[in-house]
This record gives structure tokens, C-alpha cells and sequence, in this order.
């Protein structure tokens, strides 16, 4: 590692309201997407009030994005319009590949202890895959790969590959890495990644030094984007530190979006709704995977 990447910025994520009433943290999306392309949205929902999630997010459509859904603690239920249907429980991911169109709900469960924590990253797919034929990628928690580096690091590794073993989700056009990783006090995580790719962490417990200067602490509830280089160093805080990471090819095409539907042009766009209005939006059975 020749260069290795700065802290570009730092922002805490916002309290939003989302799905028929979900109180969750919106670390990035919509009209507060810092130009991290390919990646389109990350929500952050944690709490042990029912109230805040039970409301769920009932049926809604996607096309032109794959959705990843990182589950720590309760439950979501899924189901699409054309009968699939699954429940991701903690540890577990969905990497929902949308393409050509999915009508779906996610409802999150009530459980023993009334916990839910998890996440939910959108990526962008290329206009070369925007009307592939969905799919879904069930990971359960025991599928994915735990690394434990000698010095402190722990790392579940969800997408990519590092220190020889590759993540169970393949074959995605951006090259993505997601990373869970947790790094012990005083100890120090130090990482490859290509240069020019968009790079940012996702903060959820500790506190961390993000670069080499080590002159914030950052803590919970804070994105942190990097700017260009080969290799990241961070450090973890007098109680360790753990976080999101990820990474991925920026696609550079132009962007149409509204609502959960990210094509390239309004047109794009125009005819997605209308097919959602007149009931032809969905073109493919979702393959599982
Ligand atoms: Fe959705």
C-alpha cells in the first residue's frame, strides 16, 4: 500500500421516517447521496421499541438496484408478489438483485427481546443489468466467512475477497467488498483496496481512528467516506471499535431516480411507473440463488 486513504468526510445519519412509519437513521440516500456511486442509499434501523419497526415497509416495487439487507439482531420476513418468500434473521444477509422489477414487502418481526438491528445498503447496477432477471441471494450467518486476523481484527465477510478467502456473494459488477469488522482497542486494521474505488465506513460501536493521523475518534451513528488511494489504516479506540465496510466500482451513468426505482433516463422511469400503474411491471420470476 502506497497511499493510503484519507478521511474525506465525516457526517452523523439522520433520523428518517420510512415504509408505512419506520423510525430509522439514513447514514446516506436520496437527496443526501454524497456522490458515492455505485452506491444509492444506506439506512441504519436499531431499537428495542416494536413501535419504531413493526409498521414494516408493506409492498412496494424495485428495478435498476440490488438492495442488501445486513440483519444483527430480530427478524425480517420477506415476500414478493410472485411467491417467494423468506425470513432474514441475525447474522443473515439478502442480496436482492431487483433488475427488471420485484414487487416486494419486508417486515420486521416481533421478537423475544423486542430487538431490531440491522442495515440496508442500495447499490446501483450497470444500464447493461438494469432489466436482468431478479434475483435473490439468501446468506444465512453460518455461510459467512469469519477471519480472525492474529492482532485484534475480526472480520465477517459478506462480498469480496481478502486474505484468501472469498465472500459467499459472487459475480456482482461492481466489485464490491462488505466488510463487518470489529477491531479490539489499540489495535489496527490495514487493508488493500483497488484505487479508485469509492470506499466508506459505517460506524455502530467504539470509537475508531479512520486514518493515520489519528486525530478524531469517530463513534456510532457516523459515515465515514474516504478519498482516493490503495490501502486503509485504522485503528481501534479504548473499546475497540466496529463498523461497515464497503467498497465498490463507481458505474459513472447518468442516474433517474424516484423512489425505489434507479434507472438511467426519465424516460426509463416514466415507463416503470406506468407499467407499475397498469400491473405489467414485473417481467421475470426471481430466480434463488
Ligand atoms: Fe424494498
Amino acid at each position: 500500500m502506497k497511499a493510503i486513504r484519507k478521511v474525506k468526510e465525516v457526517r452523523p445519519s439522520v433520523p428518517t421516517l420510512e415504509g408505512a412509519g419506520v423510525r430509522l437513521r439514513r447514514a446516506f440516500g436520496f437527496e443526501n447521496a454524497p456522490g458515492l456511486d455505485p452506491f444509492l442509499l444506506l439506512d441504519d434501523f436499531h431499537s428495542d421499541d416494536p413501535d419504531d419497526y413493526l409498521a414494516g415497509f408493506p409492498w412496494h416495487p424495485h428495478r435498476g438496484i440490488e438492495t442488501i439487507t445486513y440483519v444483527l439482531k430480530g427478524k425480517i420476513e420477506h415476500g414478493d408478489s410472485m411467491g417467494n418468500r423468506g425470513v432474514i434473521g441475525a447474522g443473515d444477509v439478502q442480496w436482492m438483485t431487483a433488475g427488471s422489477g420485484i414487487i416486494h414487502q419486508e417486515m420486521p418481526l416481533e421478537t423475544e427481546d423486542s430487538v431490531l438491528q440491522g442495515f440496508q445498503l442500495w447499490a446501483n447496477l450497470p444500464a447493461v443489468d438494469k432489466m436482468m432477471t431478479p434475483r435473490y441471494r439468501d446468506v444465512k450467518s453460518r455461510q459467512i466467512p469469519v477471519i480472525d486476523r492474529k492482532n485484534g481484527v475480526r472480520i465477517r465477510l459478506v462480498c469480496g475477497s481478502i486474505d484468501g478467502v472469498a465472500g459467499p456473494v459472487q459475480g456482482i459488477q461492481t466489485g464490491p467488498e462488505f466488510l463487518d469488522v470489529e477491531v479490539q482497542a489499540g489495535a489496527g486494521f490495514s487493508q488493500p483496496l483497488p484505487a479508485g474505488h469509492t470506499v466508506f465506513a459505517y460506524v455502530f460501536s467504539g470509537q475508531g481512528h479512520f486514518d493515520l493521523l489519528k486525530k478524531t475518534l469517530i463513534g456510532p451513528e457516523n459515515l465515514v467516506i474516504f478519498g482516493d488511494g490503495d490501502g486503509l489504516e485504522i485503528t481501534g479506540g479504548e473499546k475497540g471499535v466496529r463498523f461497515l465496510l464497503v467498497s465498490g466500482k463507481p458505474l459513472r451513468e447518468p442516474l433517474a431516480w424516484r423512489g425505489p426505482i434507479v434507472m438511467n433516463t426519465e424516460s426509463e422511469l416514466r415507463v416503470a411507473f406506468s407499467e407499475y400503474a397498469n400491473g405489467t411491471f414485473l417481467k421475470h420470476k426471481a430466480v434463488l440463488e
